[in-house]
């Protein structure tokens, strides 16, 4: 049962216009869920009539969102044209700033990357962003084919911001407080720019290029782990953002007062013990060396580890068994249906799940534990910058205002 006190804005009532585009959105969706789908499917799953789908369909057509696939199995009669979403209709750029490097590519409609670029993150905002904004304009110039229209750029950045403005606040990972980057640039390239941080970017790849494409569950958590460790937290199918936007920061909850100090100043923060780092950091300390000048990279120490390197093997376990604690703590406070762990330690998964599930099975509820599933991300490259990519296109299949009225009708369709 919905809670919240309803408010005026909250009765908004739909005219034509509005009603044909929010039944166009929902149309739009269930063919990217479904595809490639006949019209007479379609009217099933959106108890639409055939004959409003058919208009629907010859209008997306017209505007080249969808195009008319192979034939699919005929039901008796006629075998259907199936439908399917044009992915090379424009393209999408998509930026993951991360304090090494900064990835930056073109993308079609559908995800696919066309081209990469890398550059070196700069430690200083001043010097890095002017070089940021000249890769993206030569991206934009040179790695989309001929025609295909650029539908704006998304962005992802670590730490603490304010995304409407994309004013980063304070990042730990980069080192920056208060920088416009969203300012910059904007008046470098306009206003289609799109900033979210680089956990939940995490999470909305999972849901718009992931596994969960076709069936995404209504409360979800997407944990992140990368040099520092977030959660992407979903509630009844909206990413939750908290109060001040600072929600899903689970990495600096401590797990042990008497632990190393984190950056943040608490002692025993969760990404303190589970992160990449903490994870070479502990190989490195096994071996006996320090200094961050005989740092080793992260998929070097999985690979190590699969060399039976037993110090880096022990490495993973442990870090394993710390994604446990945590995860049991998510499990009993959030109840979700799903957890997912995204960053280069899933390609490490059969390495660390048993230590997960040892810390679950001993400290989540079992109510809680029974109908949950845990699994490790299904985008192998990436997933921030695939989330950036996604701010863009998810606009495309966004519903129109007033929202909470489309919401309705989606959710109503989708059963
Ligand atoms: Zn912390």
């Amino acid at each position: 049962m919905d809670l919240r006190r309803p408010s005026l804005s909250d009765f908004g009532v739909l005219d034509n216009e509005a009603l044909r585009s929010v039944n166009q959105t929902i149309v739009l969706n269930v063919i990217r869920e479904k595809q490639p789908i006949s019209r007479a499917d379609l009217a099933r799953i959106t108890r639409l009539k055939e004959s409003t789908i058919s208009s629907i369909a010859k209008r997306l057509i017209g505007e080249g969102l969808i195009y008319e696939a192979n034939l699919g199995d005929s039901s008796g009669g006629r075998r259907p044209r199936m439908l399917r979403i044009n992915g090379d209709r424009s393209a999408a750029l998509g930026v993951h700033i991360a304090p090494q490097q900064t990835l930056i590519a073109a993308s079609n409609f559908s995800g696919k990357i066309l081209r990469q670029r890398t550059i070196k993150t700069d430690s200083d905002p001043e010097r890095f962003l002017p070089r940021l904004a000249e890769e993206i304009e030569r991206s934009l110039h040179s790695d989309l084919p001929a025609g295909l229209k650029c539908e704006g750029i998304g962005v992802s950045m670590p730490g603490l911001m304010d995304r409407s403005q994309g004013k980063i606040i304070y990042s730990a990972n980069l080192d920056w407080r208060e920088v416009e980057v969203g300012a910059y640039l904007r008046h470098r390239f306009g206003h289609d720019i799109m900033f979210e941080d680089n956990v939940r970017c995490a999470g909305l790849a999972e849901i718009w290029f992931g596994s969960l494409t076709r069936l995404a569950p209504s409360h979800m958590i997407n944990l992140l782990i990368d040099e520092g460790l977030g959660t992407a937290i979903i509630i009844g199918g909206h990413l939750y953002r908290g109060a001040t936007l600072g929600a899903g920061q689970f990495g600096h909850v401590s797990i042990d007062p008497s632990g190393p100090r984190c950056r943040c100043g608490n002692l025993g923060c969760w990404e303190s013990f589970a992160s990449n780092t903490a994870t070479i950091h502990r190989y490195l300390q096994a071996r006996g060396v320090s200094g961050a000048a005989t740092s080793i990279p992260f998929s070097k120490l999985v690979a190590l580890a699969r060399e039976s390197d037993r110090d880096a093997l022990l490495a993973l376990q442990k870090t394993g068994e710390y994604l446990g604690i945590g995860i049991a703590l998510l499990v009993n406070g959030l109840n979700p249906e799903m957890v997912i762990v995204s960053g280069e330690i899933s390609r490490a998964w059969d390495l660390i799940e048993p230590g997960i599930w040892h810390n679950l099975r001993i400290r989540a509820l079992a109510g809680n534990l029974n109908s949950m599933k845990l699994q490790p991300s299904s985008i192998e490259e990436n997933p921030s910058l695939m989330g950036a990519i996604s701010l863009v296109i998810c606009r495309r299949f966004a519903l129109p205002p007033p929202g909470r009225e489309g919401r309705r009708a989606l959710t109503a369709t989708r059963g």
